[in-house]
């Protein structure tokens, strides 16, 4: 095989490794689930969070990702809808109560492995955690707490709280 020939093969060679690798990977990306804007973990459809973040609306994985990203930004992040633990519905922060610290985080549980972005990863320290479980109703927030541990807060409150 001449020179120009070899050369002619391995750029085809090449262009089809490129076009399939760019394939496969668009297809990837297609099929990620959704990720959290702060830490990129994927969503969990119960403890989906709704946030305003530098003035965008952005997905979080749970309200204790959103309300740190209030606290280490210095910005304020305003949670705009959060998600019914119990039952994946839609639910109004300002009628919302939660779960703090409960033996249960669905961002923790899911991944172990945090931080494609070079955010700090102290693994003693989770942006997650303590775990916060929204609720529609105060007494299943109760009834929650009694099996998993916690504090029963109104949304309101624990939002406050991080704000300082
Ligand atoms: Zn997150």
């Amino acid at each position: 095989m001449g020179r120009a020939r070899q050369f002619a093969l391995f750029a085809i060679v090449a262009v089809v490794a490129l076009a399939t690798g760019y394939g496969g990977w668009r297809a990837y990306v297609r099929t990620q689930p959704e990720q959290c804007y702060a830490c990129q973990r994927p969503i969990h459809a119960h403890s989906r969070t709704v946030a305003l973040a530098n003035g965008s609306s952005r997905l979080f994985c749970c309200p204790a990702c959103a309300l740190s990203e209030q606290r280490q930004e210095g910005k304020a992040v305003r949670v705009t809808e959060l998600t019914a633990f119990l039952s994946g519905a839609k639910l109004s922060p300002n009628d919302a109560y939660v779960v703090k610290g409960s033996d249960v985080n669905m961002c923790a549980q899911a991944h172990e492995i945090i931080d494609a972005d070079k955010r700090p990863a102290d693994v003693h320290y989770d942006r997650c955690a303590p775990s916060l479980l929204a609720f529609a109703q105060e007494r299943e927030a109760i009834q929650f707490s009694r099996e998993h541990g916690g504090t029963v807060l109104p949304f309101r409150e624990v939002a406050a709280s991080y704000a300082k």
